[in-house]
């Protein structure tokens, strides 16, 4: 028996730290874990959960409209913004719940507090002012919006932090940012009545991702109403005294706002958090400096997820604490593969994608082939709606292997799903020319596009 009080003490009660703790407590270690708010972490509590419900929510009125050219009278509608946080209020406890169901039938201790280290194999619980001692210890703090405290007028401001427990739907609402977060808020505020204006510092919106799904996207959300402002930054808000907001642009003058929103990135949740005592290093960011294995340079602390500032995704911080899990209680090291990580953008139409994007493999291999096709889906037919679905893959000439898949349309997040995995088997394009479509679907453009829509040799079209 170790002199620890503990064999593992997890700090955040998210994605990541709710894994190793059930883990390691299914496993017979001595777990406690701490979180100072609730459990479920951002992706649960403030992300993507109710985030995906607003995205459902937001998408009614146009299912409305569409009805119309099948057939159906839909009577008089009229939306009720109290009633969905309700409603998702619920749902997030719901889930919290579970959460906290897990950790326990798998016997770990859950401590409502927040705690700090005070050492290399200590903690004090803030609450009570305890200091208990781990064998090992996992931070999993997550991170917490940036508040561009450097702009006028920030603190008039909210985040997506705010945006879930608002009393009132805004009239309008001028959302700062061009990446997830802003352009999925700047959707679902559009889709639910409210006057949304984006605002990006650069050319086009989404920066890391392919040209096509970037352009098609901001074509798509200007033509449903949205007006998306580039090569912008916001110098200064204020308020005005009619109860709004008022905003200076640096290029574009004053906007005027119910609302404004910064969605400008998310910061490591590491101040405060006892790092200095302990020892443990942080980059430039406050981010924990970990290695292939999650270990800080601290022996016996550990942290994963975002408060690593490896890759900010709910599925990530997963998978990194089974590898923590793995290599620590199973004797079997395993370090998280963060390669060809399939992602989407819960914009509408979506985003899905993995891979290079055309780009990116452009300027990584001699000689791609890139194969794209655009067209109306199939329900857009009889509804009559504008939109237009963009499906790309992405193939190294050489050696046939697909570098990136790029999809924008219905479902595309779910697509982007299954095309990982070929992606991650390594599967050429012959592969997706052998297998046979699912007819009548969108996805079977995915394995009918034989001929190369264009090359790109030497970093040149051709
Ligand atoms: P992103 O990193 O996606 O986007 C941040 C945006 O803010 C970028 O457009 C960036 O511009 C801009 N920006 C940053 N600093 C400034 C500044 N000082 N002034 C003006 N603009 C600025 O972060 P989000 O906040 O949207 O989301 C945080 C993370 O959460 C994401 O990285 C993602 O990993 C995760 N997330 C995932 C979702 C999903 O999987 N569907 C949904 C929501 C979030 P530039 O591009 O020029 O750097």
């Amino acid at each position: 028996m170790s002199s620890f009080d503990y064999d593992l003490f997890v700090i955040g009660g998210g994605s990541g730290g709710v894994r190793s703790a059930r883990l390691a407590a299914g496993l017979g270690k001595r777990v406690a874990i701490a979180e100072e708010y609730r459990f479920g972490g951002t992706c649960v509590i403030r992300g993507c959960v109710p985030k995906k419900l607003f995205v459902y929510a937001s998408q009614f009125h146009e299912h409305f409209e569409d009805a119309a050219g099948f057939g159906w009278t839909v009577g008089e509608s009229s939306f009720d913004w109290k009633k969905l946080i309700a409603a998702k209020d619920i749902e997030v406890a719901r889930l919290e719940g579970l959460y906290r169901k897990g950790l326990e039938s798998a016997g770990a201790e859950i401590i409502e507090s927040r705690a700090e280290l005070t050492g290399p194999h200590s903690i004090r619980l803030v609450k009570s002012g305890k200091v208990v001692t781990a064998e090992r210890i996992v931070i999993a703090v997550g991170g917490g919006a940036n508040p561009h405290a450097a702009l006028p007028g920030h603190e008039h401001c909210i985040t997506s932090n705010e945006a879930f427990h608002l009393e009132k739907l805004p009239r309008s609402i001028v959302i700062a940012g061009g990446g997830y977060i802003a352009v999925e808020f700047a959707n679902i505020f559009h889709g639910l009545g409210v006057d949304t204006t984006l605002i990006y510092r650069g050319k086009e919106i989404l920066s890391r991702f392919d040209h096509d799904m970037r352009q098609g996207l901001h074509q798509a959300m200007e033509a449903k109403g949205i007006r998306i402002i580039c090569s912008d930054l916001m110098e200064k808000v204020t308020k005005t005294a009619a109860g709004g907001l008022s905003v200076e642009t640096l290029n574009n003058g004053t906007l005027s706002a119910d609302q404004v929103m910064l969605a400008l990135g998310r910061d490591p949740y590491t101040t405060g958090l006892g790092l200095e005592a302990a020892g443990v290093a942080v980059n430039e960011r406050g981010a924990i400096v970990v290695d292939a294995y999650s270990r800080t340079n601290v022996p016996g602390i550990f942290a994963l997820g975002d408060v690593t500032d490896r890759v900010q995704l709910t599925p990530v911080a997963i998978h990194e604490a089974m590898c923590f899990i793995e290599t620590e209680f199973k004797n079997n090291p395993t370090s998280p593969d963060h390669d060809l990580i399939a992602t989407a953008v819960f914009s509408q139409p979506e985003i899905g994608t993995v891979g290079l994007s055309e780009e990116q493999a452009a300027s990584r291999f001699d000689e791609i082939e890139v194969y794209r096709a655009q067209f109306r889906p199939m329900k857009a037919t009889l509804s009559g709606r504008a939109e237009k679905t963009i499906m790309k893959l992405i193939v190294n000439a050489a050696d046939r292997k697909v570098l990136g898949a790029h999809i924008l349309g219905h479902d595309a997040g779910e697509m982007a799903q299954l095309l990982g995995i070929t992606l991650k088997a390594g599967c050429t394009k012959d592969d997706f020319d052998r297998t046979m479509a699912v007819h009548p679907t969108a996805s079977e453009e995915l394995v009918t596009m034989y001929s190369p829509s264009y090359r790109i040799r030497n970093g040149e079209r051709v």
